[in-house]
């Protein structure tokens, strides 16, 4: 695979920030996108742009057929048994949200637990608050170890029969840990406990399947897999889908309204409430045929290449911390903290030298606060990144020290 070469799919590279060429290193944040996918949510509104689903001429059934198209491909992407079990979403965050809204408040009491861990994003940890909140469950949490794994042992403690949903991060944006979802998920099965699995930075990273894992529900996000914002997916297995009340009431979700009461479809429509993202879900196939092109395999052994790489170039640098797993395969980021500059510094500095990190807590504030430490700076990585830039991101971060001690 030539990495070099790809990098011209994707026009946003090609430009100089603060007189240095731009070194895109925060795509856990967001990824950029190639030409491809611009040019097919550019067709689309060039040539068949209309309402899906609901009238019978020319553009709306293009309309429609694209957008049940990139719902295959998207079942296809994650084998799911059937595209019904694809739900459309604005991303990660509402998937949790409306699980935790629509299959919590119809299946949840005082006395059960939900357990989660304390890795989460904020994305996965306030919406099951507000369940737990709503529903007078109980939230409990797997706690971190000091090498950025689970404890399992606690696990293993905490998962009681009151547990009826586990909800647990792929692969962690702060970390990087890559959590045994297969082998976790699989226990809370045998406790009679329903799974969501956060893959927000695991799809099109490393191989996802759904039916492999064994989880009940998972969640990604478009714009973190070169597609656009404002997309993203809901996986849901139909068993438990076909038990799930809505949660957003509106045209596309009903088969029969009255003045006082209504019936739903079936899943997917009955989660899909209102005019979707028809560009986004174009967009998102677009860029899913983009990633099985190359090849996910591929796509991972780049990212660990790539992280190995920064890891031993950044554990060289003096009062330099790396967060997170120290050995074993790890996701395409390195979070570190330099005891000589506050986050919010070392990304400035990046910044001027052409490089884009992320300081901060990540949206992982009890992470932080369990590893004592205000916040981190993140590098991450995709298929476009090169161990150059990684060199280049070294040799900025030396020179921050230098400069800041
Ligand atoms: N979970 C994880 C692990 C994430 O990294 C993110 C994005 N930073 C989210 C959830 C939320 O994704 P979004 O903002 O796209 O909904």
């Amino acid at each position: 695979m030539d990495w070099h070469r790809l990098r011209e799919d994707f026009p946003i590279l090609h430009q100089e920030v603060n007189g240095h060429p731009l070194i895109y290193l925060d795509s856990a944040a967001s990824s950029q996108k190639p030409r491809c996918v611009i040019d097919a949510i550019t067709r689309y509104y060039e040539r068949d742009n209309a309402n899906v689903h609901r009238a019978l001429h020319a553009l709306s059934m293009r309309a429609t057929d694209a957008f049940e198209a990139a719902r295959r491909t998207v079942a296809r992407f994650i084998s799911a048994v059937t595209e019904n079990e694809i739900i459309f979403t604005r991303g990660t965050t509402e998937s949790v949200n409306l699980v935790a809204y629509a299959w919590c408040g119809a299946h949840l009491k005082p006395g059960d637990v939900i357990l989660t861990t304390g890795m989460e994003h904020h994305s996965d940890l306030v919406p099951w608050q507000f369940a737990a909140r709503s529903t007078g469950a109980t939230l409990k949490h797997i706690p971190v170890l000091d090498d950025g794994s689970l404890d399992q042992e606690a696990f293993e403690r905490l998962l009681t029969p009151q547990v009826k949903l586990l909800a647990l991060v792929h692969i962690s944006n702060s970390l990087g840990t890559i959590n045994p979802v297969r082998e976790m998920c699989a226990k809370a099965r045998a406790v009679g406990a329903i799974s969501f699995v956060d893959a927000a930075q695991s799809t099109g990273h490393i191989p996802v399947n759904v039916q492999e894992i064994g989880c009940d529900f998972l969640a990604f996000s478009g714009h973190k897999i070169c597609a656009p914002t404002g997309i993203g997916v809901l996986y849901g297995r139909m068993a438990v889908l076909e038990k799930m009340p809505p949660w957003h009431g509106g045209g596309e979700m009903i088969l029969n309204v009255t003045l006082d009461s209504c019936t739903y479809k079936a899943p997917p429509a009955r989660f899909e409430a209102g005019t979707p993202d028809i560009a986004g879900a174009i967009g998102l196939a677009s860029a899913i045929d983009y990633l099985e092109a190359i090849g996910v395999s591929h796509i991972e052994q780049h990212g660990l290449e790539l992280t190995s790489h920064a890891l031993e170039k950044l554990g060289c640098i003096e009062g330099l911390r790396i967060l997170g797993p120290a050995t074993g395969p790890r996701g395409s980021l390195v979070s570190f903290h330099c005891d000589f500059a506050h986050p919010h510094d070392i990304v400035e500095w990046a910044n001027t030298h052409g490089i884009a990190l992320r300081g901060g807590h990540h949206c992982t504030q009890p992470l932080m606060k369990r590893f004592k430490v205000p916040g981190s700076t993140r590098a991450s990585f995709y298929l476009y990144n090169t161990p150059q830039e990684i060199d280049q991101l070294a040799e900025v971060l030396d020179s921050a020290r230098k400069f800041f001690s």
